[in-house]
């Protein structure tokens, strides 16, 4: 029997498992013992699939609890694909319980459903309706199971240190055609004093955002007036530039006032789809601005990233064909024990130097007071239009689908470049909703079908016997 007519077969039994591995609430915790590094529920996934690799005849291998894999064929190459079962933590609000995997209107609903425990099924039905078929592969195949995608990526430090790269493979964690560009990213913490100076308004709290790869939705800072006549005017100063989003409150505590932003919130790796909160307040404080550390820190956002978020300001903003243009996102800003610290997101092009970028952006900082305490990067990662594996999977894609769009760039960052000869493949179709990272996940069964027998052609393409 052909290998796509037993994937349909298995239809049922692959919706039973995905609830089962759904109904695992793998997000990560504490340490739980040796061989569960990422806590107890991450470890219990990894050892639910490959209990399933065992029971169907593959070869399995946990590396600690830190990662796995499944494996078939035999071969010098090796073909690679890379899923995690790690989730982020299901948050409030859900019409079902977010690890249930209850099936409603064709779509399994859970948190994991489409990233990424809905396509780890669709890959583990793909490679067994291969191995079923009986056709002839010249690779070996192996399906890599990470556990901390969603937060260190310390999974595949574990398993790279001790198994081979794949020569080439792809991480179906994003979407549909695939992704071949991935800007580089770089992460940097500012910090610098936060003190007072002279008699004009002090600035005793300026805080907003939660992470640095968020646009922030909210920020508020607490000004202390010297009198109440100079909060008044203050007030009506901040509120007469009309800024959308802001509100100012007197507090009962004397000559104090509350000022509020309120934002759009966005992934940081497209902070132009939303509206910072931090840089907004930043500039309705323009006309009460004081002396001092803790003002210049202010100062420093309102004049060096303003309202945009392609670093013009801090002179590093650039772009190319392959990717596009340097995004930038001011993710999180705190004043604490006489400090200001904010941590900022870049995505830079292929073309950009990182050492370059930093260099410059550090020439900005002294005047306002500030300085880089950490910064880490992240290369870009490209694989070329016209190369053997983005050629493979495309035909593939396209066969199945008839949707002839080309190659994706993006700003997110996946497994692909631990995989260097790789890319991401789905599991997201054009025009579909994105529910990953949000209330009501779902994946549809129609949609986790196709996406099987896309996954079983890509894996017969690039690991048939040639
Ligand atoms: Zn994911």
């Amino acid at each position: 029997m052909d290998f796509l007519d037993r994937i349909q077969q298995k239809k049922a039994e692959m919706i039973t498992t995905l609830q089962e591995l759904l109904a695992i609430p793998s997000v990560e915790a504490d340490p739980a013992g040796p061989d569960a590094p990422f806590g107890r529920e991450i470890a219990r996934a990894l050892e639910y699939v490959l209990a399933w690799g065992e029971r169907h005849g593959f070869t399995t291998k946990n590396l600690s609890g830190y990662a796995g894999h499944l494996e078939y064929g035999t071969g010098d190459e090796l073909v690679g694909v890379l899923v995690h079962l790690d989730v982020v933590p299901a948050g409030e609000g859900w019409r079902y319980p977010p690890f249930s995997g209850t099936v409603a209107d064709g779509k399994i609903y859970g948190r994991g459903a489409n990233d990424d425990k809905g396509p780890a099924v669709a890959v583990m039905y793909a490679l067994k309706a291969l191995k079923d078929s009986g056709v002839k592969l010249g690779k070996k195949i192996r399906i890599i199971f990470g556990c901390d995608e969603e937060s260190g990526w310390q999974c595949m430090k574990h398993y790279f240190k001790h198994e081979r790269k794949p020569d080439y493979g792809f991480t179906p964690d994003a979407c549909f055609p695939l992704i071949n560009s991935e800007k580089g990213q770089m992460a940097l913490k500012f910090e610098g004093d936060a003190t007072v100076d002279g008699d004009g308004v002090v600035l005793q709290v300026f805080t907003g955002g939660t992470r640095r790869n968020v646009v922030p939705e909210h920020a508020e800072a607490v000004l202390l007036f010297p009198d109440h006549e100079g909060l008044e005017r203050g007030k009506a100063a901040i509120l007469a530039q009309g800024i959308d989003g802001i509100e100012a409150f007197v507090l009962p505590e004397k000559n104090q006032l509350k000022v509020s932003a309120q934002g759009v919130s966005a992934h940081g790796s497209t902070p132009e789809q939303g509206d910072n909160a931090v840089t907004k307040l930043a500039q309705a404080l323009a006309p009460v601005e004081g002396g001092g550390s803790a003002w210049a820190a202010v100062r420093f956002i309102r004049e060096r990233f303003g309202r945009e978020t392609n670093g013009r300001g801090l002179g590093i903003n650039c772009q190319d064909e392959v990717s596009g243009a340097l995004t930038l996102n001011l993710g999180v800003v705190r004043t604490e024990g006489g400090k200001i610290w904010m941590e900022v997101d870049i995505r830079s092009p292929q073309s950009a130097d990182h050492e370059t970028m930093k260099e410059k952006i550090a020439a900005h900082l002294p005047p306002y007071g500030l300085e880089i305490v950490e910064s880490s990067m992240m290369a870009p990662h490209y694989l070329p239009a016209d190369h053997h594996l983005v050629q493979v999977l495309l035909q593939v894609y396209r066969e199945e689908t008839g949707d002839m769009s080309p190659p994706v760039a993006t700003g997110g960052r996946t497994y692909a470049m631990t995989l260097g000869n790789g890319v991401a493949f789905g599991p997201g179709f054009p025009g579909q909703p994105e529910t990953a990272h949000q209330k009501d996940e779902y994946i549809a069964v129609e949609d986790l079908m196709r996406c099987t027998r896309i996954y079983a052609k890509a894996l017969y393409a690039l690991a048939k016997e040639e």
